[in-house]
């Protein structure tokens, strides 16, 4: 048997006795699933490659659009079809409060980088603290209304650390069923077994705590909003129901900080509960405008972790210039509260138009606005005819989302203005009658 393959022949012929058939509706599980039969690195590369290639060729591939100014509403983009310069409305950031080119967040990190310079050296319990990390983890734990807080390299680091230092092989990790991959690969390296519940279902959650009585410890895992579909999780019966088990809840805060609650406090404080989330995981890199990740939770809790959190532990601390961007831009985010309001505007007009115009999009309107497409072929026509329009946004296939759900993810910003979301959204109509989604 061989690799049948239809859009370009493979480099090197595959040793492997392994048939994939790629097409236009071939996604990266087909790959994987054909390694795991025995397709070998080297010939899964040299396929992978080629098809990246013929997808390149035909405009299809559109990652890795590269800006040549800071991610903001609007913003000059190296376009991969053309080879041309674009002027582009990117709905595809998550720079929710439009903070990464503020000037006083941009300033801190100029006067840090000549202060403390630009690497940190050093993992934060050896030599990679300074006072800007000390100042950030304080200021963070307050906003989260929590005893302390420890400082990751980024969001997907302080995931993978937080949840596998938590839980130990005889331990179970309960993981929403949409939960993010940092929290499935931080589930997996716990060695904990893992189980699932139905998404946003704290009933369900209540019924799969049930059958793990006996687990030491039992860690829940659920997301502040939902990073592929916008929805908020209801945090007021999750806590509940942990409460009666005795599990430990773990909040990923990575879209709601900054974006939910008084002063962006986030999904605990939306809800009110504040104090009755045992840790906030939290990434610096959205509404913060930086890059880097963190936990807040209990003085016991985040000492064990500083010490037990092998992605904190074996690596190196982020860099203080910035850290003190994302210390300058929590300043910002509760000194200027109209940015959030203006985010709240942009998301209540935009999602209310998407409906109007006959698209399927989430229930409730949030700086995260998947539009159902459905198809593969159909996601990528729409996704090409936005970006040749000059309209940024990321397409969603499978397998990041079910097969039948492949979306448009749009994201919104406090710096995007109407005419801009006016402009996107006549665009994106066109596309889609063209792609007959509406
Ligand atoms: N959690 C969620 C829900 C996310 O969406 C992301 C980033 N997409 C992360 C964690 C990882 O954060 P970071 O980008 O800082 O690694």
């Amino acid at each position: 048997m061989s690799i049948a393959y239809q859009q370009a022949g493979p480099r090197h012929a595959p040793a492997a006795d392994v048939s994939l058939d790629m097409s236009e509706e071939t996604s990266l599980i087909d790959l994987l699933q054909a390694r795991e039969q025995g397709l070998g690195f080297r010939d899964a590369a040299a396929l992978f490659s080629a098809t990246v290639a013929q997808f390149q060729s035909v405009g299809h591939n559109l990652y890795g659009r590269m800006l040549l100014e800071p991610s903001d509403a609007e913003a000059t983009v190296d376009d991969p079809v053309t080879g041309r310069r674009q002027r582009m409305i990117i709905l595809a950031s998550n720079n929710y409060l439009g903070l990464t080119g503020h000037a006083k967040v941009v300033a801190a990190a100029k006067r840090a980088a000549s202060q403390w310079g630009t690497g940190s050296g050093s993992s934060p319990l050896l030599v990679g603290t300074f006072p800007v990390s000390c100042e950030l983890e304080k200021k963070l734990a307050a906003h989260k209304g929590t005893e302390d807080c420890s400082i990751f390299s980024t969001g997907y680091s302080a995931n993978i650390g937080v949840i596998s230092a938590v839980a130990t092989k005889s331990d179970v990790v309960i993981l929403d069923r949409l939960a993010h991959a940092s929290m499935v690969d931080g589930a997996r390296l716990s060695g904990a077994q893992v189980k699932v519940f139905k998404h946003n279902n704290a009933a369900h959650l209540d019924r799969v705590l049930r059958r793990t009585a006996a687990a030491a410890t039992k860690l829940v895992c659920v997301e502040g909003i939902y990073s592929m579909d916008g929805d908020i999780a209801p945090l007021d019966q999750i806590v509940e129901v942990c409460r009666h088990h005795g599990a430990i809840l773990l909040v990923d805060e990575a879209h709601s900080t900054g974006v939910l609650g008084p002063d962006g406090k986030g999904a605990a404080a939306y809800f009110g509960i504040e104090g009755q989330i045992d840790l906030h995981v939290g990434t610096l890199s959205k509404a913060l405008g930086a890059c880097g990740g963190f936990v807040a939770g209990s003085h016991d809790m985040i000492t064990y972790l500083r010490y037990f959190a092998r992605s904190g532990m074996f690596s190196t601390a982020p860099s203080p210039m910035v850290l003190a961007a994302a210390s300058a831009a929590l300043d910002v985010m509760v000194e200027e509260p109209e940015r959030r309001e203006r985010l709240w505007e942009n998301c209540r007009f935009m999602h209310e138009e998407l409906e109007r115009m006959g698209f399927q999009v989430s229930g409730a309107p949030s700086p995260i606005i998947p539009v159902i497409v459905g198809t593969m072929h159909g996601l990528r026509q729409m996704t090409l005819a936005l970006h040749r329009r000059g309209i940024c946004i990321n397409a969603v296939p499978f397998p990041a989302v079910p097969h039948g759900s492949e979306r448009l993810r749009i994201s919104l910003t406090a710096n995007h203005t109407r005419d801009q979301i006016q402009t996107a959204l006549d665009e994106i109509k066109k596309a889609g009658r063209a792609a007959g989604v509406i």
